[in-house]
């Protein structure tokens, strides 16, 4: 758990994600997790991804962007990415964070971007998945998803939650009147007890109960996981309740448990995988490395084999 905190704590830290970009074993070792820098590198990456059975969702690593020229870059890249999914005929859908579209600096921006690129997919028929970041900013992102999805269709645009905060089951009963489709996940970041459960079996229970509530809901979500045990109580909850294995889709990181991506695509399972390109890896790599210890030895291990 400390070695976790203090992962995420340097994942936070910009003179290291300076260094990290400049160190060139580091930057090697980003492959395992990162499809690599540019947009083709991604579309080459889901070529594969389908091929083998699977769906992706397109992330353009690029979080809590500061300056207002770079974000209207993140907005042109997404629309590039739609544009190439429609010019490749790859299944993908994209996600997004709100700080890279300017969050951080005004939250009017930061939907009026968002508005762009959800537009601009609900006109291709693609569809946009809002990734939830840090409990600082969970209310503004749901409310700017809101706004979103009073303009835009269900299959335009939808939302993630984390089982880790407390609010997340209300947060789910509320999205689904609207109604919204929904990813949810464990959460990656790091949370005080106020709002987060701190012990692995409650974030677990919860991830269960809310999994229970989006799947009887009829509408079409994400369970994004690798945990054996969730994606069990998954199968299980879907064939108790006659939940067609159409009617939701598993979710996971590309680069994590691939074999399980594969068994679950093998046994007519959705399966969707996150592809996370670009030159701003560092947070992104440091969270990965926080979720499971031994991803640290593997990083130490290939730094000293040179
Ligand atoms: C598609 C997708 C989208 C996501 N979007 C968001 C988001 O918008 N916001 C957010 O806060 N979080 C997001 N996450 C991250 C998520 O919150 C968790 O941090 C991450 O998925 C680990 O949780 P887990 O459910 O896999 O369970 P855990 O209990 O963390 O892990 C269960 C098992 O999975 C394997 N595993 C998990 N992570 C790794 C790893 N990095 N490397 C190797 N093995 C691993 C291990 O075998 C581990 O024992 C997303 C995850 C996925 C899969």
């Amino acid at each position: 758990m400390v070695t976790r905190s203090a992962l995420i704590y340097l994942s936070r830290q910009d003179g290291l994600k300076e260094f990290a970009a400049r160190f060139p074993p580091f930057k090697k070792l980003t492959t395992r997790f990162v499809a690599g820098e540019t947009v083709d590198d991604a579309v080459a990456m889901i070529r594969q991804i389908n091929a083998d059975g699977a769906t992706a969702s397109f992330d353009h690593l690029n979080e809590s962007v500061s300056h207002e020229s770079e974000v209207d870059q993140e907005v042109r890249e997404y629309l590039r990415i739609l544009a190439r999914i429609d010019e490749t005929g790859i299944r993908s859908n994209v996600s997004i964070k709100l700080t890279q579209f300017g969050l951080e600096l005004d939250s009017d921006l930061a939907y009026k971007n968002a508005r762009r690129v959800v537009e601009d997919a609900a006109r291709r028929g693609n569809f946009v998945r809002v990734d939830m970041e840090a409990s600082n900013v969970t209310q503004v992102t749901l409310d700017i998803f809101k706004r979103l999805r009073e303009e835009f269709g269900l299959n335009d645009v939808g939302i993630v939650l984390q089982s880790y905060l407390r609010r997340t089951y209300e947060d789910a009963e509320q999205l689904l009147k609207l109604p919204a489709r929904i990813r949810i996940c464990k959460g990656a970041y790091n949370e005080p007890p106020e709002v987060a459960f701190m012990d692995k079996r409650e974030v677990d229970s919860n991830y269960v109960r809310v999994m229970q509530l989006l799947l009887s809901s009829g509408i079409y979500h994400g369970i994004a996981t690798h945990d054996p045990k969730m994606i069990a109580a998954t199968i299980d909850y879907a064939q108790l309740h006659g939940i067609d294995k159409g009617a939701f889709e598993f979710q996971m990181l590309f680069g994590v448990r691939r074999d399980l991506q594969y068994q679950l695509a093998r046994d007519g399972y959705n399966v969707r995988v996150y592809v996370p390109y670009g030159k701003h890896w560092y947070p992104y790599f440091m969270r990965r490395l926080a979720e499971r210890p031994a991803n640290i030895w593997f990083v130490v291990k290939n730094m000293f084999k040179g």
